[in-house]
């Protein structure tokens, strides 16, 4: 249920719903817009009726269901966009952020002359997998701690925040203890022990799609980590597995105004895993910021022929260079900009 509080509330009304939402057994999430206060009320649905009397407690306009099954991420609750701030750069407003960097951190010449490159191409934060999610255990799996370290040295020199994916629990201490944001990758998305665990940091989360999620199951990812606590949640398209072979994967462009219109959370594009081809990247990421997108994700590489993942997907430093000039125009169409 929502209880949406009249305009002008004042603290000691809201504080009064909070704790008799409460004292009836749910879960309160005040969220204080710019018009209005309203609470979530979260909890077994089977016990709602006992929350309508909340109507006449003073300072509240009405109690409503909510109808979305995510309560907290979803558009009923809250119109206005949610902006989430990674070391510096927001997501979800007028600006628009560009996370940029190889797949994994492979050593330290190739991630510090990367992390250079976008920083000089006009990137806003750093990526790089230091534990790798890889379809066969022969793969390189990343450097894990020493990877980290090397982002944070990149990070100290270049002044880009950083992003980096985190694979299960047990590395969530040391993954949050050097990166600006975690990310969760499509092979996690439905992991829900480590979704309630991150919700439980205080880092910005960039959630990617599932390969095989639907919108509304990747929608209700992100409820489980809002619902622990964590709002700083950023939805990533990274395209869905579909009968299409010629594309690594169906970059859902889509998705993006629909999650828009379903959710207040933010959302990013990311055409490297979306379409696996190098060339197609530029293109569809002038696409993503036509269907709306917050941000985009981006894999680049010095060498790509030498990377260890993902280099078929991966621009050179220069070709990123040049989409980052042609996307000012498009940004600028769209009313954003970097
Ligand atoms: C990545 O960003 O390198 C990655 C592994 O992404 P995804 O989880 O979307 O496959
Ligand atoms: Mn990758």
């Amino acid at each position: 249920m929502v209880i949406t509080m009249v305009k002008g509330a004042t603290q000691e009304q809201v504080d009064h719903v909070i704790n008799r939402v409460q004292e009836l057994g749910f879960e309160p999430h005040p969220i204080y817009g710019v018009e209005r206060t309203v609470v979530a009320a979260v909890g077994d649905e089977r016990g709602k009726y006992q929350l309508e009397g909340l109507e006449s407690a003073p300072g509240v306009e009405k109690v409503t269901p909510i109808l979305q099954p995510y309560k907290l991420v979803g558009s009923e609750i809250k119109r206005e966009r949610t902006i989430v701030d990674i070391a510096g750069v927001r997501f979800g407003g007028s600006q628009f952020g560009v996370i940029a960097g190889p797949c994994a951190v492979e050593g330290r010449d190739q991630i510090l002359e990367t992390a250079r490159a976008v920083k000089a191409s006009g990137a806003h934060l750093l990526r790089g997998g230091a534990f790798k999610p890889r379809t066969s255990p022969y793969s390189f799996q990343g450097l894990a701690e020493d990877g980290l370290k090397l982002l944070a040295e990149a990070r100290s020199e270049t002044g880009l925040g950083i992003v980096t994916e985190v694979m299960n629990l047990r590395d969530i201490e040391v993954v949050a203890e050097y990166a600006d944001a975690l990310q969760i990758g499509a092979r996690n998305i439905q992991n829900f022990s480590l979704l309630r665990e991150v919700g439980q940091t205080s880092k910005p989360v960039i959630l990617k799609r599932g390969m095989a999620a639907t919108i509304q199951e990747w929608l209700m990812s992100a409820e489980y980590i809002v619902s622990e606590g964590n709002e700083r949640v950023i939805l990533c398209e990274r395209g869905i597995r579909t009968f299409e072979t010629y594309t690594r994967n169906t970059f859902d462009l889509s998705a993006i105004p629909v999650v828009h219109k379903l959710s207040h959370l933010p959302v990013i594009a990311d055409p490297s895993h979306g379409t696996g081809i190098r060339d197609l990247v530029a293109v569809m990421s002038k696409a993503a910021v036509a269907a709306g997108a917050d941000g985009l994700l981006l894999e680049v590489h010095p060498d790509p022929e030498g990377a260890f993942s993902d280099g078929a997907q991966s621009l050179l430093p220069e070709q990123f260079g040049t989409l980052m000039e042609t996307l000012q125009g498009y940004l600028a169409l769209e009313k954003r900009h970097f």
